[in-house]
């Protein structure tokens, strides 16, 4: 029984028209997503030049017989849609049968397929039907693409260079491999292999075998449900973040995915973990009923439209932030000599310094600058964490009972400090930060904040429009403890200001917080009240480069123990790294493994 179908023009018409062959990667796609849907379990994509003179794939999948074979280069032939109301209800990962005819017209192309007894082969150029005769019998399909374009030399041209579209193949297999766990793909350029997994159906192995060690070993594994959706997979540490969001890999029903609100949600989940401009290594699986979920709104199908997106929205962030918190964010140097052999590698591997805290005693003020992107308001929702070891509560006790005796400063910044278990190293602008953004936050949601009036009431002059928009709201300003009065033509003043101001340092924050209400867009959000309380906890702090004594930084050590989350400053930097003794033996080859 022939399993493709010749679409109905009327439903073909249907179907968003689009640019099927347009890259390299596109072409790579439409061919693997053919290997997928027959099932294969190994997939082999051989490229030469990068896929401009030659695409091969080689699968084991079921195969097709003789008059499939043909069917399949006919315009709207397709196996995937056989009614108009499956167009709703697509599962499969292709869904548009036309591509391999888009693909035939421009190129040569030679198939060999078989279903396990005998074979055909097909040979095509420039959509004319050169060859189809029986061939020999291997179970699967070889299909490659030569000399794409040859026929239509002004296309040609919108190729990008070798590299980049060598580089658009090689992280489509990268996703698709993540995406299918039980699939073994190999890729290979002029005979050079690019990728590797090997079908395990163990994602955390294909993370490995395509990110390394140095991020498999530091991926939090998450699981959650709500009514609609199910989530599944892997997020990174805030150890490992990277400078684009290509590694945020999101799968919907199996199918890769690049959606904005997906993006952000998860970004979302990891307010405070991190600074906003870094992104993490995610592999996030979303599981849907196909009727939630609307696969054509993109010619390029790549992006999805779901319904109840704030639902979907909401378990991604929680479970994920869920999950950071409950996971020990202590910086543990194991890691990083499994990277580079070198005891001062950076802790943000492959990422700058952050601006915003790195310098010096300008860096509190740098600092302020980075947004921070939080939703408060989370609902209630089902979630639940699954994690390798130990449970968030064992982990916390363990680090409140923590007793850390300072023994020097080093920079002026770096509190070296001994433990029952080896060394610590604290940041004591972050470390004091923390402590002071927890007390803020508290004393806020609680609505005791003290109050004292300035001795000399501070007047500051603004611009008409930023003194219209402070004056809207006093209020606000209120609540975070400072009596602000209008005090002439555009001028305010500040008669009271919450105790924990630092000081010789009220000036300073009341500016910061006046100048952050002043540029905040939307103002009512919970976000904004974050933003306040990371200014103040920031501006009450030692500084980094700024003397402190022993027993000052052992009182700091003493309170950033008991906070709730003392791994991250309030801007998500972190506050502590630990080196084991086991670590340090190490280090020193006292022990060999
Ligand atoms: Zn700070
Ligand atoms: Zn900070």
């Amino acid at each position: 029984m022939s399993r493709i179908h010749v679409m109905s023009d009327n439903l073909s018409n249907k179907i968003a028209a689009g640019e099927v062959v347009e890259r390299i990667a596109s072409v790579v796609k439409e061919l693997v997503e053919n290997s997928i849907d027959a099932e294969a379990k190994n997939i082999i994509v051989n490229l030469k030049e990068s896929g401009t003179k030659l695409i091969e794939v080689i699968d084991d999948g079921i195969g097709m017989d003789s008059e499939d074979a043909l069917l399949s280069f006919q315009r709207h032939a397709t196996s995937k849609i056989t009614k108009e109301d499956d167009l709703f209800f697509i599962n499969t990962l292709g869904f548009r049968g036309e591509a391999l005819a888009s693909i035939a017209s421009v190129s040569k192309v030679d198939m060999r397929t078989s279903q396990g007894m005998e074979g055909t082969h097909i040979y095509i150029e420039g959509g004319k039907l050169i060859t189809n005769e029986t061939s020999d019998a291997r179970k699967g399909t070889t299909i490659s693409v030569a000399d794409l374009f040859y026929n239509t030399p002004a296309r040609l041209k919108y190729l990008k260079t070798l590299q980049t579209e060598l580089a658009n193949v090689t992280m489509y297999i990268e996703k698709l491999a993540l995406a299918h766990e039980e699939i073994s793909f190999t890729l290979t350029n002029n005979g050079n292999s690019i990728v590797y997994t090997s079908g395990s159906n163990d994602l955390l192995k294909v993370i490995h075998e395509i990110y390394g060690y140095s991020v498999s070993s530091n991926m939090i594994k998450i699981e959650a449900s709500n009514d609609d959706y199910d989530i599944s997979g892997y997020i990174c540490k805030p150890t490992i973040l990277k400078s684009t969001k290509t590694h945020m890999n999101v799968m919907v029903n199996g199918r890769v995915v690049s959606n904005n609100n997906v993006n952000k949600a998860i970004n979302e989940g990891y307010f405070r973990f991190k600074p906003d401009p870094k992104y993490p290594v995610v592999v996030l699986k979303i599981e849907t009923d196909p009727t939630l979920i609307d696969v054509n709104i993109h010619p390029s199908k790549n992006d999805i439209k779901f319904s109840k997106i704030e639902d979907l929205e909401q378990l991604i962030s929680t479970t994920i932030n869920k999950a950071l918190t409950n996971t020990l964010l202590v910086q543990n140097v194991e890691e990083r000599i499994q990277v580079k052999p070198i005891v001062n590698t950076p802790v943000y591997e492959e990422t700058k310094p952050i601006v915003d805290e790195l310098s010096d005693v300008k860096g509190d003020q740098l600092e302020l600058i980075s947004t921070i992107e939080e939703k408060d308001d989370y609902k209630e929702v089902q979630v639940k964490v699954e994690e390798s070891s130990v449970s968030h509560d064992n982990k916390n006790e363990e680090i409140r009972n923590l007793v850390l005796t300072p023994l020097a400063i080093i920079k002026k910044t770096y509190i070296v400090a001994e433990g029952e278990d080896g060394m610590y190293l604290i940041d004591q602008h972050a470390a004091h930060e923390r402590i002071n953004y927890e007390r803020v936050t508290k004393e806020f949601e609680e609505r005791k904040i003290n109050r004292t009036s300035m001795l000399i009431p501070l007047t500051i002059e603004l611009s008409t429009s930023d003194f219209i928009k402070i004056k809207e709201h006093f209020d606000a300003l209120d609540s975070f403890g400072f009596l602000v009065e209008e005090f002439g033509l555009n001028t305010i003043v500040i008669k009271e200001h919450p105790t924990w101001l630092r000081a010789g340092y009220e000036e300073e924050t009341i500016n910061k917080v006046i100048e952050l209400i002043i540029d905040e867009k939307n103002f009512s959000d919970m976000k904004f009240n974050n933003k306040v309380i990371a200014t103040i906890a920031c501006k009450a702090s030692v500084r980094a480069n700024e003397e402190i004594s022993l027993e000052q930084a052992s009182a700091i050590l003493k309170d950033l123990v008991l906070c709730d989350n003392p791994y991250n400053c309030a801007h998500g930097r972190p506050t502590i790294i630990h080196y084991s003794n086991y670590e340090l033996e190490k280090m020193f080859k006292r022990v060999m493994n």
